[in-house]
């Protein structure tokens, strides 16, 4: 019987590498064993899943590898060579180190990690990984909408960006081809796991998989050993993406972007950055300023008091945060002491802003308080000045209030934020029946 290596190392010799599975047609049997008779998943699989194989969605091993990791001369080799011995030439290749390897350099390898444990739990659970010198194994099963293709786009991008910037180096970083095998039976779980725990020491990097710090394994256990993530996974700090860089990305890019951001001092003391929340298509964005202590802690945006009086707001002109509305701050990780943002991080953060707008198009924009007023104008006003206006940013029609945190200290402006919100309902409305008598 064909060892799993082979199986898949003979499979990456046929071309598209990469096959976007549809996984309808693909019956995936139930999981036989529960978790605490899989040994492979002891002190590895520890966040409360069962192992479940599940037709919907399903478990993967997946594998992606660096540009120069099968040169053309190899491939060209490899094509000459018998296909029983081809498997085996291709897995030397991959272990021996061919091409750079700069996973091999800790600060790249530590890149990929804190960008698979970016979203681990939210977009997938995984099962098993290892960073090797070359290449990256993944046993992965996404979760809810989040499909595996988009998952690896979003995670290969971001990781060649930050690496090729950390590098000083151009060019393709991952080889576009990828490899996804969906798993059928927990037997094959168990290989997968096993396969992907053992592939350092198999590569002679390490005499056990805990002793390797890129691979599940050794991450669990320099964890529990009292490591801090410093040491086994990412440095706290990243370089940040130029604002160029930032206006490329979609959604999921984005929202990781911002989530590794290091590009003003609010990064530091964050808990996590908080990037916004509701519809991503919604007619209506509402900006507030920054996120403060009970957001930065629950990640979202307008929680607490001051979250209630938004929700208060949205609900008297028929909107509901999630629905047909979107929100979000001028700057995305708290400043200390809920002092408001300074010119230097509103700047800093201004590329992630609008970008959420570009791929949002909003049809009317509510600046809530004057810090969004002004990032959104680009200049100085009160917040006096600026109500009861139809104004612009970049085409999009704004209107300004004032922030509900302002709101509940200041009773007697709940009546003109009231008007504001009347104003906007009849501008939106104005907006939907120019848009209908041209169509
Ligand atoms: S506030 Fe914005 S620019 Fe500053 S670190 Fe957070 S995401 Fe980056």
């Amino acid at each position: 019987m064909k060892s799993l290596s082979q199986e898949w190392l003979a499979e990456l010799n046929l071309s598209p590498l990469w096959r976007q599975r549809g996984v309808a047609d693909e019956v995936v049997a139930p999981a036989s064993l529960p978790a605490t008779q899989n040994n492979h998943l002891q002190g590895v699989h520890n966040r409360g899943y069962l192992p479940h194989l599940k037709a919907e969605g399903g478990i993967y091993f997946l594998t992606f590898r660096l540009a120069d990791s099968l040169p053309q001369s190899a491939l060209d080799e490899l094509e000459r060579s018998a296909p029983e011995t081809r498997s085996k030439q291709i897995e030397t290749y991959l272990d021996a180190g061919h091409g750079e390897c700069c996973l091999r350099k800790p600060e790249i390898a530590q890149i990929v990690i804190q960008a698979l444990k970016q979203f681990e739990g939210e977009r997938y659970v995984l099962h098993d990984w290892v960073v090797m010198p070359n290449h990256v194994h993944l046993v992965i099963e996404p979760r809810g909408a989040h499909a595996l293709s988009d998952i690896l786009h979003s995670l290969k991008f971001y990781t060649a960006t930050e690496a090729n910037r950390s590098l000083d180096r151009h060019g393709a970083f991952w080889q576009h081809e990828s490899y996804d095998r969906l798993i059928r039976g927990q037997e094959e779980f168990d290989r997968c796991v096993q396969y992907v725990r053992q592939n350092p020491v198999r590569a002679n990097l390490a005499e056990a998989p805990e002793q390797y710090a890129f691979g599940c394994a050794g991450y669990v256990a320099g964890r529990d050993a009292g490591a801090t993530t410093g040491e086994v996974v990412a440095p706290a700090s990243l370089p940040a993406l130029t604002p160029d860089q930032i206006a490329q990305l979609d959604w999921p890019q984005l929202k990781q972007a911002a989530a590794t951001c290091t590009a003003c001092a609010l990064h530091a003391q964050r808990t996590q950055a908080v990037f916004g929340v509701g519809d991503e298509q919604a007619d209506w964005l509402f900006v507030g300023e920054a996120p403060g202590a009970e957001e930065d802690q629950q990640g979202e945006p307008f929680v607490g008091q001051a979250g209630k009086l938004l929700d208060n707001m949205l609900a008297s002109i028929e909107l509901k945060r999630g629905e047909k509305a979107y929100i979000a701050n001028v700057v995305k990780c708290r400043p200390p002491d809920n002092r408001n943002p300074d010119a230097a991080e509103v700047l800093a953060c201004a590329p992630y802003l609008d970008r959420q707008i570009a791929l949002m198009q909003p049809k009317l924009i509510v600046a809530l308080g004057k810090v969004a007023a002004v990032r959104l104008l680009g200049k100085d006003a009160t917040i006096a000045s600026l109500r009861g206006q139809v104004l612009d940013y970049h085409g999009t029609p704004l209107i300004i209030t004032y922030h509900p945190a302002y709101l509940l200290r200041s009773l007697t402006d709940k009546a003109r934020a009231w008007e504001d919100l009347c104003f906007a309902r009849q501008t939106f409305r104005g907006l939907m029946n120019q848009a209908n008598a041209t169509i």
